[in-house]
């Protein structure tokens, strides 16, 4: 029986037929398309570490934390000029200013920056400073800036909606390659589940990347920081999305400086320097495990 309006796995290939493996046997069962951005490549022999503030404060902040992230051994960086908050009473973003900040820093640490935009009108100007473009969950379901970004010629990264199924998000990222643009990747942000918020901020769905796999030859990443909402959660949470098979992370960092400031968003879920060089180690040993087993064989 087919209930009205319910949307199953089997419905990909007319939803995003641009997409969907099924139509698509190029890239058969189990190849990805690498997304490039810069030098990093998505979907490649390793998984790519994007680390940074949640957003931009001011430009001594962001140069702060992104020469760490970058010490920690990060590929590419992070930072919100315009920022989805909650309340409208809340710190916004630096918005244009903002951009110019992750630009220089972009400049002086050789790695590549994604950003969020908000708001179509907008998207020209983000992508004049931006390496990638990110589509936040709050948004991925907003078609007319999913077409913008499409036009854009940019990477794009599209989070999960935090209420979004596999057909929706993969729905959305069908609006992106419909103008032209296949240069997406995905990211599993958590879901609102239940119980939800009772001991972290969302539930993160890590079953979704083998689904996404299969439907699909986006590259997939998981963002732990949103995706827990706590701090002490992140290191695991990034390490079983390494073992679920994510081509990489999206983690936001802080200052460790006993005097610094608090980040103005998300601060409970930000993590040290010294916790992302964990994290990447982890990623360093495991690969140098999988090329030994290689050899191996
Ligand atoms: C972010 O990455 O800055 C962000 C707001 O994330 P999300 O859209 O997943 O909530
Ligand atoms: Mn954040």
């Amino acid at each position: 029986m087919k209930i009205a309006g319910k949307v199953e796995t089997d419905d990909l290939p007319r939803i995003c037929p641009l997409l969907s493996r099924k139509t698509n046997p190029r890239y058969g069962q189990a190849q990805t398309r690498v997304v490039q951005v810069g030098s990093v490549r998505f979907g490649g022999e390793r998984p790519v570490v994007i680390a940074g503030p949640c957003a931009v404060e001011s430009r001594e902040q962001t140069l702060e934390v992104v020469r760490a992230v970058k010490g920690s051994g990060a590929d590419m960086l992070r930072g919100g000029a315009y920022k989805p908050r909650t309340s409208p009473h809340d710190f916004q973003g630096l918005g244009l200013e903002g951009l110019k900040i992750l630009r220089e820093a972009s400049r002086e640490t050789g790695l590549p920056v994604v950003t969020e935009v908000m708001d179509p009108r907008l998207v020209e100007q983000v992508a004049e400073h931006a390496d990638m473009l990110q589509v936040g969950s709050r948004n991925m379901q907003n078609y007319p800036l999913l077409v913008e970004v499409g036009r854009a010629r940019k990477p794009v990264l599209l989070k999960r909606g935090m209420a979004a199924g596999l057909c929706e998000w993969l729905g959305a990222a069908e609006y992106i390659a419909n103008e032209g643009n296949f240069d997406i990747v995905l990211c599993e942000r958590g879901i609102k589940a239940y119980p939800n918020g009772e001991y972290s901020r969302y539930s993160l769905d890590l079953n979704v990347i083998p689904a996404v796999k299969g439907e699909t030859f986006l590259p997939v990443i998981v963002d732990p920081s949103h995706a827990t909402g706590v701090s002490a959660m992140v290191e695991g949470a990034s390490r079983a999305a390494i073992e679920f098979g994510a081509h990489g992370l999206i983690i936001e960092v802080a200052s460790d400086r006993l005097d610094a400031a608090p980040p103005k968003c998300d601060a409970a879920q930000a993590i040290s320097p010294r916790t992302l060089r964990k994290i990447i180690h982890y990623i360093d040993v495991r690969q140098e495990q999988l090329i030994a087993a290689v050899h191996a064989a």
